[in-house]
């Protein structure tokens, strides 16, 4: 079995396996993490993944969350609402064509 090797900032060095590390990447924003939870303090450890690290992580068998681009859009406006939702499947029930409907950001 696969051994990860991390450091806790106060135990020092910890031993995991892949199934204890989370692997974040962010490829549009350009940055990646990964998580642990240490087994001595129990406090959950949050280091910055370079390219490398990411690789090592990935091949030793990490399960890696990969971050849509959308998640880092910048949105304007209220958030989507239940009513906004069921105000679109009624329009639609009455709408075939949608596209001339759409209106650009
Ligand atoms: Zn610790």
């Amino acid at each position: 079995m696969t051994t990860i090797k991390a450091t806790c900032p106060m135990c020092g060095d910890v031993d995991l396996t892949p199934a204890q590390v989370r692997l974040t990447v962010a490829q549009a924003a350009g940055w990646a993490t990964y998580t642990f939870t240490c087994g001595t303090c129990h406090d959950l450890i949050e280091k910055a993944a370079d390219d490398e690290v990411v690789a090592l992580l990935s091949s030793a068998g990490v399960c890696v969350d990969l971050v849509p681009g959308e998640v880092l859009e910048t949105h304007r406006g209220a958030p989507i609402t239940y009513d906004d939702v069921l105000d679109l499947a009624l329009w639609l029930e009455t709408h075939d064509v949608i596209v001339p409907h759409l209106v650009a950001p």
